[in-house]
């Protein structure tokens, strides 16, 4: 029997559970990738399309839990020393988060974790767990990989067009009752063709690129490992050996890597330098791959057009975060990752890891991120401990 202290985002304000839009979701059992879906053995705790990301939806893991005796902790307190996070912390053997609502699982803290073996990570991005540190105390860090990929993809497109087209602030004004054309559009552009280019073509990069094809633009990526030549032929994609190539060529950067030290503060004063004249910039990966002042600045400079994505630095970002109010922003709290569909999938993924963990069978390579000291599975592919 174990105990797992699992770390969610609070419930509705108005209560839980919400009036639903829809009765139900489309299934995918497999990624574009080719990987399969979660395949837990179940049953699930939940029905499909419901909000289980939220404390009372707890992934639907109660049964679960209960059935097979572990004790089961949800709370979305997790900052102050006093928190329930920080209560449960030393004695517990499982930890759940979430990239949307992370519990910060820091040296410090991975040393009062003595019973912690598996930081479970319900979605995609571990950075919120300090990887070496949990290496080196051979605490295995597992996510659900794929299960939120697409939902981030249609996210990062509908970004790009809500920032060239000037969507928002169109949208506020007609809000507010305003018909003034002139307004709305005086900084209004179609994306078709201008020059588009991703920092990382994983599975989220490349999503993004396969969705962008239909729009007529040309695609360009840089990564650490290059594409098969059969991908580049059918998207059309020029690769860029080097960040700061890719940067200078194109109108639109997207961020689609992992944050790890040596990708903090990739795009920093100098490589804003490098981008062209109204260049837009999404990033909806991680906050610090960016230097938060640094791009203010290069914005109320008139030298960056617009900057949107969905990652803040911390999270959940304070009411005085200066991007909540920065200049041709097309930013939202966390949630590309989370909409009910990913929700579905994540979820099941978790259990699937659970399963496997407690009944002591290998949890899927894809999953990994760190496992037997050392980065393993996507871990070893997309993260550097350095
Ligand atoms: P992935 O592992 O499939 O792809 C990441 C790619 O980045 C890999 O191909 C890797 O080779 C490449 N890469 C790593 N370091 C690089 C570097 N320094 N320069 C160039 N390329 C580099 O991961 P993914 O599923 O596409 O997710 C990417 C990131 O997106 C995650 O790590 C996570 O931080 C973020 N994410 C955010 C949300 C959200 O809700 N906003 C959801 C899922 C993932």
């Amino acid at each position: 029997m174990a105990k797992v202290l699992c770390v969610l985002y609070p419930d509705p304000q108005a209560g839980y559970p919400p009036p639903y839009a829809r009765d139900s979701i489309p299934e995918i059992k497999v990624y574009a990738d080719g990987q399969t879906a979660p395949t837990p053995q179940g049953p699930l705790g939940f029905k499909p399309g419901e909000l289980v990301g939220c404390v009372s939806g707890n992934l639907g893991l109660r049964d679960y839990m209960e059935k097979n005796g572990h004790e089961f902790i949800v709370t979305s307190d997790k900052d102050s020393p006093d928190s329930v996070f920080e209560q449960h912390l030393p004695t517990a053997d499982v930890i759940i988060s979430q990239p949307f609502w992370p519990a910060y699982l820091t040296r410090e803290r991975l040393e009062k974790a003595r019973n912690l073996k598996l930081a479970l990570t319900a979605g995609i991005g571990s950075d919120h767990v300090d990887l070496k540190a949990a290496a080196e105390k051979g605490v295995t860090v597992a996510e659900v990989t794929g299960s939120n990929c697409d939902s981030v993809a249609e996210h990062i497109v509908m970004s790009i067009l809500a920032i060239v087209r000037n969507f928002l602030p169109s949208h506020t004004l007609s809000q507010a009752g305003v018909w003034n054309i002139a307004d709305c559009v005086e900084r209004s552009y179609d994306i078709q063709g201008m020059s588009f280019g991703t920092i990382g073509a994983g599975r989220i990069g490349l999503g993004v690129l396969e969705r962008l094809k239909p729009f007529r633009m040309p695609l360009n990526y840089t990564q650490r490992h290059r594409l098969p030549a059969e991908v580049e032929e059918r998207l059309g994609l020029t690769f860029h050996p080097t960040v700061e190539s890719l940067v200078s060529s194109v109108d639109i950067v997207n961020l689609s890597i992992p944050l790890y030290p040596s990708t903090e503060n990739l795009i920093d004063a100098q490589m804003l330098a490098k981008m062209k004249r109204g260049t837009y910039i999404v990033n909806c990966a991680r906050a610090r791959l960016v230097d938060q002042q640094a791009i203010i600045e290069a914005i109320d400079a008139g030298h960056i057009a617009g900057y949107a994505g969905d990652v803040w630095f911390p999270e959940p970002a304070p009411l005085a975060h200066p991007w909540r109010n920065m200049r041709f922003n097309g930013m939202t709290p966390h949630i590309s990752g989370t909409s009910l569909s990913a929700q579905a999938r994540y979820a099941a993924g978790t259990l699937e890891i659970l399963e496997d963990f407690f009944s002591g069978r290998p949890i899927r390579e894809e999953y990994l991120i760190v496992h037997g000291h050392g980065l393993a599975g996507t871990g070893a592919k997309s993260y550097t401990l350095k």
